[in-house]
């Protein structure tokens, strides 16, 4: 066995955490990292305290499932819950981020989006350039890892 490259080792977490997700819709995870170091972790998942999607069933608008916190949101609240301090720290996300989520990363400080899948949002790629983003294609990286 090879020893992963820390690329591959914190986008396996982020597909770890992804398997917690309680929305067949999309499954997602999110882990923020500085210095090789995790600070926070998310998924896709309903409000604290409110019923699965798995369980009850999606909430729709416009062919969308609202009812979730979306993972990097998720990730972006435990820092916040726990005063986890995440300026200008990375994210690795396993699904590239929606609209909402962007925002929410480059408000929250974040400098670097790692990716492991396209997802949608052509917006936020323009943008990030524009405010200095940089957002990271991995769905090439360590493929061969994650046989
Ligand atoms: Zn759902
Ligand atoms: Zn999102």
């Amino acid at each position: 066995m090879t020893r992963v490259d820390w690329h591959t080792y914190f986008m396996n977490i982020a597909r770890q955490a992804a398997t917690r997700s309680t929305c067949d819709r999309k499954h997602v995870g999110a882990v923020i990292v500085r210095d090789r170091t995790i600070l926070s972790t998310g998924y896709n998942g309903s409000i604290r305290g409110m019923p699965h999607c798995d369980d009850v069933g999606h909430l729709m608008e416009n062919d969308h499932c609202v009812a979730t916190v979306h993972a990097e949101a998720n990730a972006i609240i435990q820092a916040a819950k726990n005063g986890v301090r995440i300026d200008e720290a990375e994210i690795y996300t396993t699904a590239s981020p929606c609209w909402n989520c962007f925002k929410l990363i480059a408000n929250a400080g974040l400098r670097t989006v790692y990716f492991g899948e396209f997802y949608r949002d052509r917006r936020s790629i323009e943008i990030a350039s524009q405010l200095g983003i940089e957002l990271v294609d991995l769905s090439q990286a360590g493929s061969l890892d994650s046989q």
